[in-house]
């Protein structure tokens, strides 16, 4: 169930009450490179991106922000640290929201209060963003001093810090970051000031759990959940999904962001992917592949990985399964819009529950898509399935009498 959040706009982007969890994510180009930063800003839209945040460290990347705003269609997030005249400048230009952490603006209260009243003046929202790592130094000095190393009579080290200390550091950390987040948010209410969503950012996916929890049960604010510098494709999918997955299934969370040290695209079909299996939001392919194994006489994996990517851009929802053999293949296909259950070097396509064709092996590619495209609104299926047909596909020929390992690369009329 939901938590029931109040809800607020970010531009024409309902965020939180019953609105759709939205999906974010944040450019990588210098902003004042308005032509690089539209154009991976164009690339996030085309993969599902609702709102984009953009850095802004200083005055020429806030100057940029109105022409930017003019060439893109979904709502724009200026990042501000330390300077409450870039937010200013950002407002000046037209942004949607500012993500401020009012604890590292030069003049606090006082830089916050102006911002505040510029936000309000506009219609602008804003994002109180606290992350652990800024909570501030003495309170982080004071946890490390108690973890203590002793030297047992063996030989080996005992540490004072075992489970139940770091739990207990965990809570310290998360309650500082809930109090800071609900004492800037009461100043903005002196001001009142409501449009305002909170993010609660740590690198331990545990420690923002602890946060999130915690400011849910005291606050009604919508909240954007992000595991932050949560590391490489693989790391950061996995630790946003395993903290976003105890959060998002409690309720908590009304959008979110998968950070990865990635190009930004990366991130949103993660984000996605979390979200469909949680099913929370139904957008896009749901794709089941079988993991292959001894019994497989096709090339599961190449075409499983190709099928994925070709479908990156669909939005409709839609089921597709690519399997190996007989053993779970017809059933998970029979479930899906569009399966393929392989054979020995040919496999039995399958739309809507019924077995259509079968096909060889180097037309999987082909029948795959033309059958999903078919399924699909004109302007995706186009995307998937170019006029004239697919023409290569590429994978490892495999029979369990001949081996694996010979090369096919078909090319198709
Ligand atoms: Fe192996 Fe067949 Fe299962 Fe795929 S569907 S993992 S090939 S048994």
């Amino acid at each position: 169930m939901r938590r029931k959040t109040r809800q607020i706009h970010v531009g024409n982007l309902a965020i939180g009450g019953d609105a759709p969890i939205a999906v974010q994510s944040m450019t990588t180009t210098y902003t004042r490179d308005v032509a690089s930063t539209v154009s991976q800003i164009h690339r996030l839209e085309e993969v599902g991106c609702e709102i984009v945040r953009v850095a802004v460290p200083e005055e020429e990347d806030a100057q940029a922000i109105g022409e930017i705003k003019r060439q893109i269609h979904i709502p724009l997030v200026a990042d501000i640290h330390y300077k409450h005249s870039l937010a200013l400048e950002s407002i000046r230009q037209g942004i949607d929201c500012v993500r401020i952490n009012p604890g590292n603006l030069i003049n606090g209260r006082q830089s916050l209060d102006e911002i505040v009243r510029a936000c309000k003046e506009r219609g602008v929202a804003m994002r109180i963003g606290v992350n652990s790592g800024s909570i501030d130094a003495l309170d982080q000095r004071g946890q490390m001093e108690r973890v203590q190393v002793r030297l047992r009579e063996d030989g080996t080290l005992e540490r004072s810090d075992p489970l139940e200390a770091r739990r207990r550091e965990r809570e310290h950390l998360a309650e500082r970051m809930v109090t800071k987040a609900l004492e800037y948010i009461s100043w903005c209410e002196e001001l009142d000031y409501h449009e305002i969503k909170v993010s609660l950012k740590s690198s331990n996916p545990l420690t923002a759990v602890e946060a999130y929890t915690r400011f849910s049960a005291r606050s009604d604010y919508p909240l954007h959940l992000g595991i932050t510098e949560a590391g490489t494709i693989v790391t950061g999918a996995v630790k946003s999904a395993v903290g976003m997955s105890l959060l998002l299934s409690q309720g908590i969370g009304d959008t979110i962001r998968v950070s990865l040290s990635a190009e930004p695209e990366e991130e949103i079909p993660v984000a996605y992917e979390i979200l469909r299996s949680l099913e929370l939001r139904n957008r896009g392919v749901t794709f089941v592949s079988c993991p292959s194994c001894g019994r497989v006489e096709i090339d599961v994996v190449s075409v499983a990985n190709e099928v994925e990517k070709r479908l990156s851009k669909v939005q409709t929802p839609i089921q597709v399964a690519v399997m190996g053999c007989v053993v779970n293949g017809p059933g998970e296909s029979r479930d899906a819009d569009v399966g393929l259950a392989g054979g020995k070097g040919r496999g039995v396509i399958f739309r809507k529950g019924k077995a259509v064709r079968t096909v060889p092996e180097d037309q999987f590619l082909d029948a795959v898509l033309k059958e999903v495209a078919s399924l699909l609104p004109p302007n995706e299926a186009r995307l998937v399935y170019p006029e004239g047909g697919i023409h290569e596909s590429a994978g490892v020929h495999r029979t369990r009498e001949e081996g694996i390992g010979h090369r096919v690369l078909t090319v198709k009329q």
